[in-house]
């Protein structure tokens, strides 16, 4: 089977070259552009495609594919927010997804966000590299008997939970269920409003659903504590990043910490170091000193995108041969 590689980089490709073998009988082309009305005919001539989290498979794309005769599209990360999944049932499209590769790349990144952003590591190395050793401006809090809530009590939002419990946090939980595993650990089943009024440190990690888009909202904001800490790994439109601003230039918010961002499809996972950037709202968070931004990198670890890899072919694979998919949306 022939699959296009949408938004390939050259890690992409060496992972799946690497975790491909001949017997699976699938040949991968790969393509640096995302998946688009332009780009879109490179996939003609396959029957497969494989994408990416900013690869935006709206009805209109996905209609486009079904008729160039894609059968099957192998997301290569777990949330799948981007492909309109209604379409592709109705054009008999098959949707398969990587529904878990290394949770604890996403929640380590997290607790690095968290612990860069309050003990100003990042500007302290940039301060040592000019031989500037002062430490005014540098000062944090201890996380030992703060308390912190987490939205979204899955496999990252748990394993985050478990870490910062190692570090004598309070953890504070909110979730469509409640989870007695987190609660024998003596972590509180929580509503959304107590975890926004009790938390120190609050962290994003429920998936992005029409019911989660802009939970961290101004209402939300105006009821969490003064100075709060708010870190995002999951998807940038949990977050109504306008109301955050807002929060930030009112002292309501004390740190931003996001490795995701609403609009970062035009942006992140490419070098614009020489380019100029249109995007006044990121341009305006970049402004902020006590705000911290990676580009969707929390996934990204060998052992993360070994499995990423494997698992794609995996889907591929069954598909081919029929087999029950078990990773299908
Ligand atoms: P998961 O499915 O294991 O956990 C998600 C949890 O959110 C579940 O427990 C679910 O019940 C809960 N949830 C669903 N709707 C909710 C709501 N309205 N309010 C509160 N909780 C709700 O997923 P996961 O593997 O832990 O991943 C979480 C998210 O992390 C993914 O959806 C994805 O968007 C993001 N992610 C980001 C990166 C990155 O590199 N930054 C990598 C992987 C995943």
């Amino acid at each position: 089977m022939k699959v296009a590689v949408f938004s390939a980089k050259p890690y992409d490709k060496e992972f799946l070259l690497k975790e491909n073998n001949i017997e699976n009988n699938i040949q991968f082309s790969f393509f640096e552009p995302h998946l688009s009305g332009d780009s879109i005919k490179l996939a003609e001539g396959h029957e497969g495609i494989c994408v990416f989290v900013n690869d935006d498979l709206n009805r209109q794309i996905v209609e486009q594919l079904s008729s160039i005769g894609i059968k099957i599209i192998a997301l290569r990360c777990a949330g799948f927010n981007n492909v309109d999944i209604k379409a592709c049932n109705e054009h008999g499209i098959v949707v398969v997804r990587v529904p878990s590769y290394s949770p604890n790349a996403v929640a380590e990144h997290t607790v690095g966000l968290i612990l860069t952003l309050n003990r100003k590591i990042h500007r302290a190395y940039n301060r040592v590299k000019e031989n500037n050793f002062a430490l005014d401006g540098l000062m944090g809090f201890d996380i030992y008997q703060k308390t912190i809530g987490i939205i979204g009590i899955g496999k990252i939002g748990k394993i985050t939970a478990k870490i910062l419990l190692g570090f004598g946090a309070k953890i504070l939980y909110y979730d469509l269920h409640q989870d007695s595993e987190c609660d024998s650990l003596g972590m509180r089943y929580s509503s959304l409003e107590e975890i926004y009024v009790q938390s120190n440190i609050i962290s994003l990690h429920c998936p992005l659903t029409p019911s989660t888009k802009h939970i961290i909202n101004e209402q939300a904001i105006d009821s969490m504590k003064q100075g709060v800490m708010l870190v995002n790994t999951s998807r940038g439109a949990l977050i109504d990043t306008k109301a955050v601003i807002k929060g930030l230039k009112s002292l309501k918010i004390g740190y931003l910490a996001l490795d995701v961002y609403e609009e970062e499809a035009d942006l992140f996972f490419e070098d614009l170091s020489a380019k100029m950037i249109n995007d006044e709202v990121f341009l305006r968070l970049l402004t902020f000193p006590n705000v911290l931004v990676t580009g969707h990198q929390a996934f990204f670890t060998q052992e993360a995108l070994s499995q990423i890899a494997k698992t794609t072919i995996k889907n591929l694979s069954d598909f081919q041969s029929n087999k029950v998919l078990e990773n299908k949306v």
